[in-house]
């Protein structure tokens, strides 16, 4: 009953404003009149309606209630006293004794000491506050949710008046940052790797809502369906095109996509809107601010990756709603050199432009397991995320360069900095051209050993690197990779299929698949497991799987069948102690059994390997060496557990370096023990595609190693300049060194012995 009367509130309040908005004016008048309006209607003394000018400056623009003397004179910083604490959060504030909220900042000009209670909402447009509506009461009262709705979809209304650039220009609504014309430098966190220099687009959906108000719900929610089964038309014809021309994982993330689509609850919601006397797009345009909003309060990632793809699906309803189906966004013009700048983005919006004028993309929010990311590494387009304040700092058609690989972002750099970026870029790409030409030439040091280079893969468009740099297999392959980019557990067939497609692409070269490796940072969608305080310590890998063996002996028996007369390689990951390897090897004899029993014929060679990760196990080296068929260092993981830091802390990750005498020593014991047993040894973490950690790893023994397939041409440069006697030799007098690190003793050998690093 009580929602229904809030509805009817607010649709009364809706149709007057549309009222006011149609009657003519300016728009300074029309906002004067609109701040009486809401006063009047929600019973308060006073309204007043704050906006972002230059600066990040709230000026108030109009007041019922509050002095008028203070209009235009009364201004606060985003952050400061209430009003900018709405807009520094872009959240709704409700208070019933605001004076008591230790944000509260006294203006004297304006008269408020006498109001007790407040409630404020952000004026949201595209991502960015652009003001803030408040209204007071002198009694101290507590606003109801109803209240706060009306006030937000007021808000919404407000939006469109103060975003038509009639209160202020339209140049200063963009450049809502002081020093809007400054050289500024951004830090945040590498989603993808590369450089990217361009011009700024920012990603906002640039579609104006012409018809706000609607007086006929039903009709309304009829466009809503329509403009839903139009959608939902357009997502199947997306799936087709993407199978033809991308890896399965692509049409995985827009199933997820469909099945957003498809939520209930936000469906509930739109509907609720459109009861409130917004039209169809108005109602889907306040769903998706609403989204935008919470978003930034949710803190739990998975949930927060959750909403990001309920947004894309918003923006594109938007779309059909308003006759613009591509998207939220005229994609059409965009810049041959686009960098796009976003809060956030979904895979399928991201899959509306045309990937050959990306040349970056910089995110506010954003980690590296969002599909997003998942995607834009697939297509190799540099990627920044969490660049805090990037829509403020950045403004439509500045000159951009997005340096992933340092996580920094230069916005309208200097002539000098983006020479240097030219110069390294023409660098980079000569570099890739003689990379390429290499490709043919084997991996032979200077002096004769030879050297196995493989890649690491997870994603089927990693698979096609094998081609293009020449490796001799895939080392590793992240079968977590396409379970992450699911949206549920992958049965035995789909397993199946997956593994034999790779085989089919490796050919005659080998693909080491390693177990599913999740828990830690790579979360599945689907499994819910308990927080932990130290997840990189806890329940993860094989931990898992042994815990629910089901699991694992279903991707085993994907493997076996899919490897089924073929040479297949299984490694598991994690393995701390060999009782562990012991288990896991009883349940693949299973599977193997149970594959027999099927009368499926077997692979003809199967290799068992496990990765050196928990240095636990490199003292049960003797009985270890006995039960594998091959071992793989996981040096990212065995970094982090023989320094005790934590990979994923930016704070500490660097704190100590794999070049350094106890990891060299660790990692030669390795070597020669693997060695002398004759058991292949590789390593296949980060520092195997470095080309001068790639260099020591030579040096201590090692003979084979796994990378991203753009870091073989690197390391293959490194490998045919080196003399190994030479750097062996050199090398001994390093391990006993008490020093943290050797990395510039190594730096200065390679420098000396024309060693290409
Ligand atoms: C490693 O730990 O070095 C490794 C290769 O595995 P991941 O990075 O997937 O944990
Ligand atoms: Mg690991």
């Amino acid at each position: 009953m009580q929602a229904a009367a809030g509805s009817t509130v607010s649709r009364r309040l809706l149709g007057r404003l549309r009222d006011v908005m149609a009657a003519g004016g300016s728009a300074q008048e029309r906002l004067d009149k609109v701040v009486k309006l809401i006063a009047a209607d929600m019973v308060a003394e006073v309204c007043s309606c704050y906006v972002m000018r230059a600066g990040e400056v709230l000026e108030l623009f109009a007041t019922e209630g509050l002095l008028k003397t203070a209009v235009h004179e009364t201004r606060l910083r985003v952050g400061e006293g209430l009003v900018g604490d709405i807009a520094a959060h872009a959240r709704t504030l409700a208070l019933s004794d605001a004076q008591s909220h230790p944000n509260f900042a006294y203006r004297p000009e304006t008269g408020e000491e006498i109001f007790h209670s407040l409630i404020g909402v952000p004026i949201v447009r595209g991502g960015r506050v652009i003001g803030v509506l408040v209204v007071q009461n002198k009694s101290s009262r507590n606003y109801t949710e109803e209240e706060a709705e009306t006030l937000e979809t007021v808000a919404m209304v407000l939006a469109e008046l103060v975003g038509a650039g009639e209160l202020i220009g339209r140049d200063e609504l963009a450049s809502v940052d002081g020093n809007a014309l400054l050289p500024v430098r951004l830090e945040g966190t590498k989603l993808t790797g590369g450089v990217g220099v361009g011009i700024a687009v920012m990603h906002e959906p640039q579609i104006v809502i012409e018809r706000l108000v609607a007086e006929d719900p039903d009709h309304e929610k009829e466009r809503l369906r329509d403009a839903m089964k139009a959608m939902r038309r357009k997502l199947d014809e997306m799936f087709e095109a993407q199978d033809l021309a991308m890896g399965g994982e692509h049409r995985d993330l827009l199933e997820t996509y469909r099945m957003f689509a498809e939520d209930a609850g936000w469906m509930a919601r739109i509907s609720e809107a459109i009861n409130s006397g917004l039209t169809a797009e108005a109602a889907v345009q306040k769903v998706h601010e609403d989204t935008r909003v919470r978003m930034a309060q949710v803190t739990d990632p998975y949930l927060r990756e959750r909403l990001h793809d309920l947004e894309d699906i918003a923006n594109r309803l938007l779309g059909h709603l308003v006759g613009k189906e591509g998207g939220s966004a005229s994609r059409g013009d965009l810049p041959e050199n686009t960098v796009l700048v976003c809060r956030t983005l979904g895979p399928t919006e991201l899959l509306d432009y045309d990937r050959s004028h990306l040349r970056a993309i910089v995110m506010e929010e954003g980690s590296p397991t969002m599909h997003v990311a998942i995607l834009a590494r697939a297509l190799d387009i540099p990627m920044i995320g969490r660049a805090q304040d990037a829509l403020r700092r950045i403004n439509n058609n500045d000159t951009v360069i997005v340096d992933a690989d340092n996580a920094q972002i230069f916005v309208r750099p200097s002539d000098d900095i983006l020479d240097a970026y030219a110069a390294s870029q023409l660098i980079r790409a000569q570099k890739l051209a003689a990379y390429a030409a290499m490709r043919e030439l084997p991996a032979v040091t200077r002096s004769g050993e030879s050297v196995r280079l493989m890649i690491n893969a997870g994603l089927l468009v990693d698979v096609t690197q094998l081609e293009v740099t020449g490796a001799a297999g895939i080392g590793l392959y992240r079968t977590e990779m396409p379970f992450m980019s699911q949206p549920r557990m992958p049965d035995v067939a789909n397993q199946t299929v997956l593994y034999s497609n790779i085989l089919d692409q490796a050919g005659d070269r080998p693909v080491v698949f390693r177990t599913l490796d999740v828990g830690s940072d790579k979360l599945l969608p689907y499994w819910h497991s308990d927080p932990e305080d130290n997840p990189a310590l806890g329940w993860r890998s094989i931990r898992i799987t042994l815990d629910r063996p089901a699991v694992l002996r279903h991707q085993l028996r994907a493997l076996l069948r899919a490897g089924s007369g073929r040479d297949l390689h299984v490694m598991f990951p994690m393995v701390a102690e060999v009782a562990e390897l012991d288990r896991l090897k009883s349940i693949l004899a299973l599977e193997q059994q149970h594959q027999a029993n099927q009368g499926v014929a077997p692979p003809s060679s199967l290799k068992v390997g496990a990765m050196m990760e928990v240095p636990a196990l490199a003292w049960q080296l003797p009985a270890l060496l006995d039960r594998v068929d091959f071992l793989s260092i996981g040096s990212n993981d065995l970094a982090q557990f023989l320094f005790a830091v934590d990979r994923g802390n930016p704070r500490i990750s660097d704190r100590y370096d794999v070049l350094s005498p106890a990891m060299l020593s660790f990692l030669r014991m390795m070597a020669q023990a693997a060695d002398a047993k004759g058991v292949p040894l590789s390593v296949c973490g980060e520092m195997a595609g470095r080309p001068l950690d790639a260099m020591a790893l030579l040096g201590v023994g090692l003979r084979a190693l796994s990378m991203s397939g753009p870091q073989i041409g690197p390391v293959k440069a490194m490998v045919r300049s080196l003399s190994l006697p030479a750097l062996e030799t050199y090398m001994a007098g390093l391990y006993d060194l008490p020093s943290h690190s050797v990395r510039e003793e190594l730096r200065h050998f390679a420098i000396d012995h024309g060693v290409v690093i």
